[in-house]
């Protein structure tokens, strides 16, 4: 049997990955719903069906696509066919749309109506020390973080994807990123969301998938600790007693770093985290609206339009978490009216706070992350804070539950051999 603990994105992952092969597999998952950090769930004051936070994925994120496949979900993320990006400036008033041509060769920066407003073609070279930069190092230490494209562009784009102050982030991480997407061009950086929820695109197809194959997914089941023995883990502790671990099992632990850390003696894993914070406003948008706005100089960074409601994310929110809710959800309704030249009153809201949403993307906690395999030789670990060399991403999450797999089969083997 294959134990897999948490039922997140990577559990999951590795659970598909798993049960495609025939493999048997049961999943632990300590809440009453599958998803972890990337969930939805029903919202009593705005009587609606929420996502915990917007999720933005790229079209080049090639191991959320071939997870998407697998569970046929692919038709549940949705954007456009180019990879326009529209932005707003809240200081300037001035808006914008980026119109990046779908090839690497980048000559939609040599055109003024399809780069950022306010910048030269020569500014872009600042991407190339991001490409390929020197280990441990932040991004102030490998770029000039300042100018029209910075402030336009490269922070606000890091700055989500890393969820981290774009200055002090891993400048790994972040070539990472660019060679993932900017330097690729457009074609593998159009914007996809999930429609018309996250757990409709990720999560029930994944869970109807592994009901199909046989697999077995129990809720409010938290593993409260793992039985050593020898090179080996024996036993899965639960409220209500043990599960025996065989010579003959395997386990993939897909929780958090910090439950992780709790369960593996002497495991080195990121420790600090940051914050997002998404408003959710039960607003019809006026038809025409664009479906993702980058707003620059105001509190909302994000702006997304469904059909039914106005939605806000930051990332980096660590400051905002602590405020009052209803403070917050004026500040970003009053920015949704200025750049979508709204004159509407604060419609029922709600504030979403997820203080721990991923790791702080820091060149320190970077060299925290653990390889998947341990020094026990049935334990994998998997999850987007493990050494995937991506931030903490649902693409990253997913390659993750991919290399756990991978894994299993390898101490499958080996076991077998032995
Ligand atoms: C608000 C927000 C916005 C985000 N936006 C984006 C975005 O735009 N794009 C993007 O790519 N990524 C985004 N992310 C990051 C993305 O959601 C995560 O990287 C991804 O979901 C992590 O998946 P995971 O499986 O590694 O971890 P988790 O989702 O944390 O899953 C771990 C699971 O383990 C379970 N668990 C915990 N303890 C136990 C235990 N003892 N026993 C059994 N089960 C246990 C948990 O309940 C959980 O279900 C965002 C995250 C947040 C919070």
């Amino acid at each position: 049997m294959i134990y897999i603990i948490g039922a997140g994105l990577a559990g999951l992952s590795a659970a598909v990955e798993l049960t495609s092969r025939g493999l048997p597999v049961t999943v632990f998952e300590a809440s009453a719903q599958a998803g972890g950090r990337c969930r939805s769930y029903v919202d009593p004051v705005l009587e609606m069906t929420l996502d915990n936070g917007n999720h933005l994925v790229l079209s080049g994120n090639h191991a959320t696509f071939a997870y998407l496949r697998k569970i046929g979900a692919e038709d549940h993320l949705v954007g456009p066919d180019e990879a326009t990006l529209d932005f707003h400036d809240l200081r300037t008033s001035e808006s914008w749309t980026i119109r990046p041509n779908p090839s690497a060769l980048a000559w939609w920066l040599l055109s003024p109506k399809r780069r950022v407003l306010g910048t030269k073609t020569t500014d872009y070279l600042a991407l190339v020390g991001l490409i390929a930069p020197p280990a441990n190092r932040r991004i102030d230490q490998v770029i000039s973080c300042e100018g029209v494209l910075w402030d336009r562009l490269l922070e606000p784009f890091l700055l989500s994807a890393l969820n981290t102050e774009a200055k002090s982030a891993s400048a790994t991480l972040a070539g990472a990123v660019i060679r993932e997407s900017l330097a690729l061009g457009g074609n593998a950086y159009r914007p996809r969301v999930a429609h018309p929820t996250l757990s409709a695109a990720f999560i029930d197809p994944a869970l109807a998938y592994l009901a199909a194959q046989g697999a077995d997914v129990r809720f409010g089941q938290p593993v409260r600790g793992l039985t050593f023995e020898g090179d080996r883990v024996s036993g899965l502790g639960f409220a209500d007693g043990d599960v025996t671990v065989t010579d003959a099992d395997t386990v993939v632990l897909a929780a958090p770093a910090w439950i992780s850390q709790t369960l593996v003696p002497g495991l080195t894993a990121p420790n600090a985290f940051n914050a997002i914070v998404n408003g959710h406003f039960r607003f019809t948008p006026p038809p025409g609206l664009p479906p993702i706005v980058g707003v620059i100089g105001g509190t909302a960074q994000w702006i997304f339009s469904f059909d039914d409601r106005l939605s806000v994310t930051v990332s980096g929110a660590d400051d905002l978490a602590d405020q009052d809710r209803e403070a917050l959800a004026r500040r970003f309704w009053a920015d949704i009216c200025a750049v979508h030249g709204l004159t509407a009153p604060l419609p029922p809201w709600r504030i979403v706070k997820e203080r721990r949403a991923t790791f702080a993307a820091t060149p320190e906690q970077n060299a925290r992350r653990p390889k998947a395999r341990t020094d026990w030789r049935n334990l994998i670990l998997a999850g987007d804070w493990t050494a995937t060399g991506l931030p903490a991403t649902i693409e990253g999450a997913i390659r993750s539950g991919g290399t756990a797999a991978k894994g299993v089969a390898d101490a499958r083997a080996a076991n077998f051999k032995g």
